[in-house]
């Protein structure tokens, strides 16, 4: 039976190498697993860029766990769940919320610079958590700190063989079973067949998907678009969180988010009319839940014919506002913005994928030999609508679980393993010429913003749908290389939000239909699932 390959090999020679477990990706669920396992089996991490090139990076707010003295993980397991509208896996949240504060505790030695006053670790208050928090680094650097540290502890610290600039094409899989992946090195294209006992994808999400986004450039939703080709299930993929505050100015190729942790700190939105629409909206007012806070922002601006509303930090203190946030406050000057003395032009902006690859709690997908974690896997965390802060938390503590898992799983297998000979399947021979990725790329980016996006409805699915088929069916490209590689991940990825948003016909969460714009647990308090047809799959179903 013959499964589904994007990597097209035309003759020329594999490299190979051959590892224990094999990491991919270089967040912090990527980073965090290759570490801890390297201190019992041979891993190599694989990365398409650098490790400051990640949405980990990027991350602002902070970590939620329940550390502070008025907190408990009881409480943080409500928030979540509340949040998470009808639909978290409250198996995984329990692990989430419990496991939670001991890996951060866990964090905090690795990288020295959570924010303390007095010595005591200093929390956050953000939207729809019931009481502070959520431990941030460098004010608002919480993502840079994280990464800059993760990174040194792999590179000085472990035994991690780490390999930058080198994209993951495709699983390799087995009579069913993952045992690998190729990739290809970005510096002289030479293809390398890594072989694996166990792989851990840790690609991150698919914010490219929609063109404008806070996501960096790397995350095209690779990860989950291999996972399935190789006969996963990936489930929740119209679950896309839209970031009520994206700055709303034109020219800026990475949306800069304007994190929430500044509404925790009292700053208010505001209609082109100056009044702050969210009171009366929500007993919390600019503090509820993300969709409800991006729902009444849709409202307004429609009613007002605007594309944006504002966020008014002015009366907040102005030294306040420039050591709490100084990469917001960098980012915005860059625009001749500034918090203390401006309004800030906000407007909802493609941020997160609740969606990706299915896992238990373990973090293992239906692919026996395949684990997810971080923001590619589905654990079931953030049901509809993912609770601020809970992801880096997410990445931590179900990398460590994945990496719990593994003694049970490789002694499982049998010693034939470790003399695994894995040969890809012969592929047709390229066209000379072919499709233009970076066009396919645009139509993409405009049918998923204009028909699939935060506000969606029946009629403009369909058009979405329609759209991407005819884009498929025309993309044959010639040589292949990591624009076309990444369309066709965004095209597969595109194609079943659009799929999954037309099925699910109610508004949970952050899907929004405006022809169904109520919650219908009767039909739809479930998950919609997808995975290859049986016959397309390889080895048992
Ligand atoms: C601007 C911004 C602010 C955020 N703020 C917060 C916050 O304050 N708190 C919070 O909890 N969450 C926040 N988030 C979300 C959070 O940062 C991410 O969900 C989390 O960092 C994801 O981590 P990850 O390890 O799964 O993926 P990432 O950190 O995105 O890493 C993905 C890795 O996979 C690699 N990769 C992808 N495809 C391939 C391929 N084909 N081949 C090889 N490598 C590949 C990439 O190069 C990268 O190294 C924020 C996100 C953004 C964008």
């Amino acid at each position: 039976m013959s499964r589904p390959y994007i990597a097209r090999i035309d003759g020329e020679k594999l490299h190979r190498r051959t590892f224990d477990v094999l990491v991919l990706g270089g967040g912090i669920a990527g980073l965090t697993a290759a570490i801890s396992a390297a201190r019992r089996w041979r891993v190599g991490l694989l990365t398409k860029a650098g490790f400051d090139d990640t949405a980990t990076f990027l991350a602002q707010g902070g970590i939620a766990a329940a550390l502070g003295e008025s907190d408990s993980p009881d409480l943080h397991f409500e928030d979540t769940v509340k949040a998470g509208a009808g639909l978290c896996d409250e198996k995984a949240v329990r692990v989430l919320v419990d496991e939670g504060p001991d890996r951060v505790r866990e964090l905090m030695e690795v990288c020295p610079h959570f924010d303390r006053v007095d010595g005591e670790i200093v929390l956050g208050r953000e939207g729809a958590h019931s009481v502070a928090r959520v431990v941030h680094a460098g004010g608002d650097a919480t993502g840079s700190e994280v990464s800059s540290a993760l990174a040194e502890a792999a590179r000085l610290g472990s035994r991690v063989q780490l390999y930058e600039d080198e994209f993951v094409i495709d699983l390799l899989t087995l009579d069913g079973r993952c045992v690998g992946a190729l990739s290809m090195s970005l510096d002289d294209g030479q293809l390398t067949l890594n072989t694996a006992m166990v792989t851990v994808l840790a690609t991150g999400g698919a914010g490219q998907v929609y063109g404008r986004t806070t996501n960096p450039t790397v995350a095209t939703g690779d990860g989950i678009a291999m996972a399935y080709r190789a006969g996963a299930a990936i489930r929740d993929l119209e679950f896309v969180q839209f970031h009520p505050t994206g700055l709303a100015v034109e020219g800026q190729e990475t949306v800069l988010l304007i994190t929430e942790a500044l509404r925790g700190e009292g700053a208010y939105l505001r209609n082109e009319a100056g009044e702050r629409f969210m009171v009366g909206k929500d007993p919390r007012a600019e503090l509820a839940a993300r969709d409800v806070v991006v729902r009444a922002m849709v409202a307004e601006m429609r009613r007002e014919k605007s594309d944006h509303v504002y966020l008014d930090a002015r009366h907040l203190d102005a030294e306040m506002l420039a050591q709490r946030f100084p990469t917001v406050s960098a980012g915005l000057a860059q625009h001749g913005l500034h918090l203390a003395t401006d309004l800030i032009p906000v407007a909802p902006v493609c941020h997160y994928f609740i969606g990706g690859v299915m896992t238990d709690v373990w973090g293992r997908s239906t692919v026996p030999g395949l684990y997810a974690s971080g923001e590619c896997s589905s654990t079931g965390v953030h049901g509809a609508n993912r609770l601020a802060s809970n992801s880096l938390l997410e990445g931590l503590v179900f990398s460590d679980r994945v990496v719990r898992d593994l003694d049970r799983y490789i002694g499982s297998l049998g010693e034939d393993v470790r003399r695994l000979r894995f040969a890809l399947p012969e592929s047709a021979p390229a066209a000379q010429d072919g499709a233009d990725a970076a066009a396919a790329r645009r139509a993409l980016t405009a049918t998923m913003l204009q028909w699939a996006g935060v506000v969606r409805d029946g009629n403009g699915l369909k058009v979405a749908i329609r759209e991407l088929r005819r884009l498929n069916s025309e993309l044959a490209f010639g040589r292949m290389g990591v624009a076309e590689y990444e369309t066709l991940n965004l095209l597969t990825l595109g194609t079943q939000i659009a799929k999954s948003a037309l099925l699910r016909e109610e508004s949970r969460g952050v899907h929004l239909r405006e022809d169904f714009p109520t919650r219908d647990d009767e039909r739809w308090r479930r998950h919609i699932t997808l995975r290859l047809p049986p016959a397309q799959r390889e080895g048992p179903a």
